[in-house]
């Protein structure tokens, strides 16, 4: 199995460069960004409390999203791979995900890290905001608390990934195709011959 973390702040193009790469390689595709937003838009009760934090600009309490994805995982158990995206956004979900993996006897294969300039991700989201349904991209205020919450909480997640040599940094600024083939370069570099 071929298991990818692709890291970096809101905005620096996660969504867009895994559609790409889900496309490219067939692994299956976990946001948990977007199952947050699936279950807000059926109204559940975990959609209903995930809200409270999403529209503050906070993150979700860790054993909301880790309960996804393991489900997410188990209801896959012949996929070929996995992209995450947006998760995990802790060093606790780290941990969680890494225990997981080894429970199916996998692990982490990859991760790769966006790197953007904050105005840059602040207008990005802002420009999204624009035309998207998400209301946590049209208020600057709640864009600049994620911000502040990936750099308080997220950020060392690519520390603790980097102690074990699985960390690739990757220029997220520039054409999507030319961030696209960086991307798939390092995937490549990793894939057994
Ligand atoms: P995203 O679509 O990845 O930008 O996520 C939107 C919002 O959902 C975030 O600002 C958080 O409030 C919440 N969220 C998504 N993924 C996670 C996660 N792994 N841990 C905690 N909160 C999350």
């Amino acid at each position: 199995m071929f298991n990818l973390i692709l890291f970096g702040p809101p905005g620096s193009g996660k969504g867009t460069q895994s559609e790409k790469l889900i496309e490219k390689f067939g692994w299956i595709h976990l946001s948990t960004g977007d199952l947050l937003r699936k279950e807000i838009a059926n109204a559940t009760q975990l959609g209903l409390e995930a809200k409270a934090f999403i529209d503050k600009g906070q993150l979700v309490p860790d054993e909301v999203v880790i309960g996804m994805i393991g489900s997410a995982l188990d209801a896959n158990p012949n996929a070929k791979g996995f992209l995450f995206d947006g998760f995990p956004r802790t060093e606790a979900q780290a941990e969680a995900l890494d225990a997981l993996l080894a429970g199916k006897g996998s692990e982490i294969t990859l991760v790769l890290a966006l790197e953007v300039g904050e105005e840059e991700l602040v207008a990005r989201l802002l420009n999204r905001g624009l035309t998207s349904s998400r209301s946590d991209d049209r208020d600057e205020n709640v864009i600049r608390k994620r911000l502040q919450e990936y750099h308080n909480k997220t950020a060392i997640v690519a520390d603790y990934y980097a102690k074990f040599g699985k960390v690739a940094r990757i220029k997220g600024e520039g054409t999507i195709d030319d961030i696209f083939q960086s991307l798939v370069a390092e995937i490549e570099a990793k894939q057994p011959a």
